[in-house]
């Protein structure tokens, strides 16, 4: 099929399914945000900025500081001429913070994912993944020359039988998981994993992107709180550090390894070292971010005490708060109703989460107030009966 009618018939496709994806453009990113085509703000529970610090006034003051001492931008590769002190400084710092001997610094999480398992795993290799692990992980193993096998969702009994099957002491075995799942903000159990890798000889790589900054002792993450340290740690700036970027952290050999062997390193220009300069206060400001921790403890309390029992939130212990709807129509449904009272909350839909899993993906932030997500669930409270009378007009009192 000409490339002209393959895109057009899967774009119609996409629309009548219901699945069509839109770009919404917003002014600024924060927890109140107004989108360029609208004249009110909406509060937006939909984006991963965590810990608020996008918007910090310290980090944006670092940013501007580091364009003024460093330019804007790296100008090469980190192997040519794109290296620069700030990212020295960087890597340093989250190596020891993080407890590793190594920090690489990546411009994306994506692009980190997809250098460490190109560049590690050869044919022969066996990639065991979690079932719901990020597209970026998926991807990089479906186009590996190693044999991908994936266990149920947190299921380290599954694992541990997958890695039964394959006792072979000369394959290389590599497991990977994220810490904290982006859709659904349940926990990995990095402990049982972990002891299932060590027994079997496995390494382990932990995608943390949404557990830096937001678990553990200062913000170091999923792995620090479950008291393990895995071969091989990804995290990423995207979230709670409020900015772009991630790292690989690994040992002093596989660090070495990247620097040679890594195409999405050696060939892809390095982060501008001003940002590398304002991630360092990024990590001070995550790092002295008990309070904001605190914060969306609350917040994630009060969300779970306000809203009805039957809206059918999931309890997590993370700021990822997800509404299971089953059928995107009604994830979109209700998206629309909070969207109409001024409230930005996604609907999450297949192929992003498995069918009949389709849902709304609350995000908080510690930059909401209490009175916002007390508004928030009163909302979706109201808006979730009247999609339900709407479903069930029997029932309806008369
Ligand atoms: C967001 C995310 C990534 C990608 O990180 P970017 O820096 O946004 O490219 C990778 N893994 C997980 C689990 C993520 O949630």
């Amino acid at each position: 099929m000409p490339l002209k009618h393959r895109i057009a018939q899967a774009l119609n496709q996409r629309e009548a399914q219901g699945l069509y994806r839109r770009r919404k453009t917003l002014t600024r990113q924060a927890s109140s945000v107004r989108q360029a085509n609208q004249t009110q703000p909406s509060l937006n529970f939909s984006s991963n900025d965590y810990l608020g610090l996008a918007q910090d006034p310290t980090l944006i003051a670092a940013w501007q500081q580091g364009l003024s001492k460093y330019g804007a931008g790296s100008g090469a590769s980190p192997l040519v001429t794109g290296h620069h002190t700030p990212h020295q400084s960087l890597e340093a710092r989250l190596a020891e913070w993080l407890g590793f001997e190594r920090a690489l610094l990546f411009s994306t999480g994506f692009s980190a994912n997809q250098a460490v398992l190109f560049a590690l795993l050869e044919k022969g290799d066996l990639l065991i993944q979690d079932k719901l692990n990020h597209a970026s992980l998926m991807e990089a193993g479906m186009l590996s020359p190693a044999i991908m096998r994936r266990f149920a969702h947190n299921d380290a009994d599954a694992l541990h039988k997958l890695l039964s099957q394959n006792t072979d002491e000369n394959m290389a075995r590599l497991v990977v998981t994220e810490g904290v799942f982006s859709m659904d903000g349940d926990q990995a159990p990095l402990a049982d994993i972990a002891a299932r890798c060590h027994t079997s000889q496995s390494w382990l790589m932990v995608d943390d992107a949404h557990g830096c900054g937001i678990l553990g002792d200062e913000g170091r993450g999923s792995c620090h709180q479950a008291g393990i340290r895995p071969d091989i740690l990804i995290v990423t700036f995207g979230k709670a550090f409020g900015m772009q970027g991630a790292a690989v952290l690994c040992s002093q050999d596989v660090a070495e390894y990247l620097i040679q062997f890594a195409r999405h390193y050696v060939y892809s220009t390095a982060m501008p070292p001003a940002q590398a300069y304002a991630l360092c206060t990024a990590c001070d400001l995550v790092q002295a971010g008990d309070w904001r921790r605190e914060k969306l403890l609350t917040l994630g309390t009060i969300l779970e005490e306000t809203l009805l029992p039957e809206v059918g939130l999931v309890s997590t212990a993370t700021p990822i708060k997800p509404v299971l709807l089953g059928e995107s129509e009604r994830a979109l449904t209700l998206s629309a109703l909070l969207s109409e009272k001024g409230f930005w909350v996604s609907a999450i839909r297949p192929p992003t989460v498995p069918v009949h899993q389709a849902r709304l993906r609350i995000t908080l932030t510690a930059s909401h107030s209490e009175a916002h997500v007390r508004e928030l669930a009163n909302h979706l409270n109201a808006s979730f009966e009247e999609v339900q009378d709407a479903a069930n007009p029997s029932e309806q009192p008369d």
